[in-house]
């Protein structure tokens, strides 16, 4: 073990946690410091909403803190049934399931529908919990090209060739807003590829739930595809929401599959129902508050016209996360201390989470930021703008 942390340390991506010690927020508590806050994903400024807050505890009140079991032990509650009908109705789906988290939901519904001999394409940048469901279900599994839906169908058209039994399946998957890179998939053109195919499109929503779309319901209502084009969707709480767990919806074949068959959603304890409760308290709000959603859309447009100026690595993210391209290990890590010794927490992603010699800040922006915080990341990146001077050549 020391061994390879030591090699870790000296490739400059050894990990380190901050332990925060105020509720999440655009400013939070480090060692008694006040930071400015631009790496949480909590797009909306829900998860410290006193009416979530206040939801949370009153069901708490009734529900107690644990669910006491699994979903078909015993954990499963009346509030989990409202959440999940809700859910159903405002996707426009027969039915939605609630999944402990989101990496569970991932590996839960891949690998309860699809398995040996079916076949499962997934988009080269797709999220760690994806890729390990494609890997896990034992399905033949290839990784097209980020969003190249000609290279996904050279994949398709290869696989044709010889093998092709009735009841073999053949899956794409893909983010919808990409987490590390902020763009959003084509999906009209891999819903349609997909018709073609015959294949089943499932689209991973974690980071435009809540954010895109007239009604925040994320990028199926933004490209109004529906339960035909989009049989598997699946998006998390923890994001745009502010609170915790998932959800995967779509057809009643679908959902009673994972309740039969997901090992990831049958051996495991159920979410609190206190939870539940606090999760419809945030969906209401998205429709309610929609003016966070306006205010997001001003902070990404504000910080973008402004990183311009600054001739920054901007990259072509409309949403709320957007990276600015360092390249190697060593300057990212050294930059974002350079902010954090300034006041502000920025994500430095690096291998293996992005291609070699791709590290970047990723800078995420919510509703709760306000002006004053804003202009003091871009004063920080300003003065620091000598790390970027390899990305601008
Ligand atoms: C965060 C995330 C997940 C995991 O969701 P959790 O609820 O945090 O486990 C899955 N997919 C994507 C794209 C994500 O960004």
């Amino acid at each position: 073990m020391q061994q390879r942390l030591q090699e870790r340390k000296q490739q400059h991506l050894y990990r380190y946690r901050k332990t925060i010690s105020s509720a999440c927020g655009a400013e939070v508590n480090i060692n008694n410091k006040a930071y400015i806050d631009f790496s949480s994903n909590d797009y909306l400024g829900l998860a410290n909403h006193p009416l979530v807050v206040e939801t949370l505890k009153k069901s708490a009140q009734k529900y107690g803190v644990g669910s006491g079991a699994s979903h078909l032990v015993s954990g499963h509650s009346d509030a989990h049934e409202r959440l999940e009908n809700e859910i159903a109705t405002l996707t426009g789906r027969d039915r939605a399931i609630v999944f402990s988290s989101g990496y569970m939901a991932n590996l839960g519904v891949i690998s309860a529908v699809f398995g040996k001999g079916d076949f499962i394409f997934e988009d080269k940048w797709n999220h760690a919990s994806l890729l390990d469901g494609g890997l896990i279900s034992g399905a033949r599994f290839q990784r097209y090209l980020h969003n190249d839906i000609s290279n996904l169908k050279s994949h398709l058209d290869k696989n044709k060739l010889g093998n092709h039994n009735s009841t073999q399946q053949t899956l794409i998957v893909t983010d919808g807003v990409f987490s590390m890179d902020g763009d959003i998939a084509p999906l009209k053109e891999l819903a349609s590829t997909a018709e073609k195919n015959q294949a089943v499109l499932m689209v991973d929503d974690a980071h435009g739930f809540g954010v895109l779309g007239e009604n925040g319901l994320g990028c199926a209502e933004l490209l109004n595809l529906n339960q035909q084009q989009l049989p598997i969707l699946m998006a998390t709480f923890g994001k745009a929401l502010g609170t915790y767990g998932a959800f995967v919806a779509g057809s009643n074949a679908l959902i009673e599959s994972i309740i039969q068959f997901s090992r990831n959603y049958i051996y495991t304890t159920a979410l609190p129902p206190a939870l539940m409760d606090a999760t419809r308290c945030s969906l209401r709000l998205l429709q309610e508050e929609s003016e966070r959603r306006v205010q997001l859309r001003y902070n990404i447009q504000y910080f973008r016209s402004e990183a311009k100026l600054l001739n920054l690595p901007l990259s072509d993210s409309q949403t709320p996360i957007q990276p600015l391209l360092v390249g190697s290990s060593e300057r990212v890590s050294q930059l974002a201390k350079k902010l954090e010794e300034a006041g502000v927490l920025v994500g430095a992603i690096r291998p293996p989470t992005v291609p070699k010699n791709t590290a970047r800040l990723r800078i995420t922006f919510s509703a709760a930021h306000k002006q004053e915080h804003i202009e003091a990341l871009l004063e920080c990146l300003k003065q620091q703008k000598s790390f970027f001077k390899k990305a601008d050549q």
